[in-house]
């Protein structure tokens, strides 16, 4: 099972088949992806969608490089 910093760690340098294979580290739920543009910044939230679990990551962050394939939001697979 993945802690907070590998699962922020691989959200933001991950290629899109390891992000999308990401689950809730409390409940083994799907996780709710989504990355916000701001004018010079970027947040990026994971979310479970079962239980309260959340990773909000945001600052001068690079745009992940799976957003050109999977969007700025995304669910993972079960
Ligand atoms: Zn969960």
């Amino acid at each position: 099972m993945k802690d907070v910093n590998a699962i922020s760690n691989l959200v933001m340098h991950g290629t899109s088949a390891e992000v999308r294979g990401l689950m809730c580290p409390k409940c083994s739920g799907v996780l709710k992806i989504g990355v916000y543009r701001g004018r010079r910044l970027v947040s990026v939230q994971v979310k479970c969608k079962k239980c309260d679990f959340i990773i909000r990551l945001d600052g001068n962050l690079p745009e992940p490089p799976w957003v050109a394939e999977l969007g700025t939001e995304f669910e993972t697979k079960t």
